[in-house]
């Protein structure tokens, strides 16, 4: 087996835990150096000193995402505004959104992470790395980027959008790599098919990291079969770096989530106490490398569980399963609570079924309803009303079954929903409060 740092991707668990209480103290101690985490740690008596043991985070408050954003811009920083070479910010919609500062060792121990969750995917330098990520404040562009140069990939920053270039490049310049959110795939997909070309025949493409947004095994496989190629889960998130947080390795079954640059928890959302491996709930994540701005006991928000069994690759950092969505995406519909993720999967399972949906939430004089759009794929499209019919029939009785709901199902024209450059909207409430 072949590691991009065999001394620390293999340590054993007992010398990993070591590196992480060390770690661990020098991130509490560099977080008190900014004026948000002083005032919070004189706040609770709380110091590096204090921590014997990596039991002691849970004497730590929680950072959550909104003091983050009224800490906007300068709260969290720890060090001179000289030695800061980079910022990166959330997508907020309405006021301050997040934003992460980073200095020159941040961003090179950035850059190493992602080319260690390239490698351990199987990428080799060499190797030809296309990115349809946008590029700009979202990390999933410069954060793969600086990542697969690091690793000694030819780079290309293809950015979002323009399928028809993007297929050019891989032709053109052998792409033997390509990062994608999962919801452009598909689309991607139907304009090489439009061109009259097949990606697994037409193109060098090896291997697919697809992330930045909740996806099914379904979906994963499905994008599989349409390249002819491997596709590997990529988790990250702008507020722990971007891209590189969590990633599969060759063996597709979770993804390790590199422990000695993040000290993880899964806490019951509800409660806020430790939950056991194995157990879904949300994850929370210190930084432990990051200089300028280190960020104790993040709630993520999304949920997951560890899978705590050793990965055949004998990489020691533990690996998280598939994220099944973020806490404040659930949404109740007629008192059941939903989560995305559970209709994509049933859509998924369905061949007649395209890449893209989109659920619906409103009401009438009845009350709430849930209506469930989806595309079907270009062959599948027929008018023949009682074959249709009883598709979506099928649909809905389906997701009655999981969700205990019955939504309703409009079947759709290929590439009629409205879509998006990066992260798909899945859900739109248009409900009133
Ligand atoms: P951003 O920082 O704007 O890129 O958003 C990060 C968020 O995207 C995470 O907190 C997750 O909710 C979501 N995300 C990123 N990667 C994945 C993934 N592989 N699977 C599911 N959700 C993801
Ligand atoms: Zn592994």
């Amino acid at each position: 087996m072949q590691y991009w740092q065999a001394d620390i991707e293999t340590l054993a668990p007992q010398e990993l835990a070591a590196l992480q209480l060390q770690k661990l103290c020098r991130s509490v101690e560099q977080a008190g150096r900014s004026e948000f985490y002083r005032k919070r740690f004189a706040q609770h008596s709380l110091s590096a000193e204090s921590i014997r043991s990596l039991d002691d985070i849970r004497r730590f408050p929680f950072t959550c995402k909104d003091e983050l954003r009224q800490e906007y811009p300068w709260g969290l920083l720890t060090v001179g505004h000289d030695e800061i070479v980079r910022m990166h910010c959330t997508s907020g919609t309405t006021g301050n959104p997040v934003a992460i500062l980073h200095s020159r060792r941040d961003l090179h121990n950035w850059a190493n992470l992602v080319a260690r969750s390239l490698f351990a995917a199987g990428t080799r330098p060499g190797e030809v790395f296309q990115n349809s990520s946008g590029y700009g404040l979202f990390t999933g562009g410069l954060g793969f980027q600086s990542g697969a140069e690091l690793l000694g990939c030819l780079s290309i920053p293809a950015g979002s959008g323009n399928s028809q270039r993007q297929i050019k490049l891989m032709r053109d310049f052998g792409t033997t790599c390509l990062h994608a959110v999962p919801s452009y795939l598909g689309r991607l997909h139907n304009v090489f098919i439009e061109n009259g070309l097949q990606p697994a025949k037409d193109t060098k493409l090896k291997r697919l990291f697809i992330g930045a947004e909740p996806h099914s095994e379904e979906t994963r496989q499905r994008i599989q079969e349409l390249y002819g190629c491997k596709a590997y889960n990529s988790f990250g998130m702008t507020e722990m770096n971007g891209p590189g947080v969590a990633f599969e390795c060759e063996c597709q079954n979770g993804m390790h989530l590199w422990e000695d640059a993040y000290l993880m928890e899964i806490i019951d959302p509800d409660t806020l106490e430790p939950l056991p491996d194995g157990e879904l709930g949300e994850l929370v994540l210190t930084t432990l490398d990051r200089e300028a701005m280190p960020i104790i006991r993040y709630r993520t928000r999304d949920l997951t569980r560890i899978i705590a069994e050793t990965c055949p690759c004998g990489r020691s950092a533990r690996r998280i399963d598939r994220i099944t969505g973020r806490s404040d995406d659930m949404f109740i519909i007629k008192g059941c609570n939903v989560f995305p993720i559970q209709i994509e999967r049933i859509l998924m399972r369905i061949s007649e079924v395209g890449s893209d949906y989109l659920i619906t939430l409103d009401s009438n004089d009845d009350g709430d309803f849930m209506l469930v759009q989806a595309e079907l794929k270009h062959e599948a499209f027929s008018d023949e009303f009682p074959k249709l019919e009883q598709l979506r029939k099928r649909i809905a009785a389906a997701m009655r079954d999981e969700i205990q709901v019955t939504p309703r199902v409009q079947l759709v024209n290929p590439d009629t929903l409205p879509k998006s450059e990066g992260k798909a909207v899945r859900v739109k409430d248009l409900r009133k409060n």
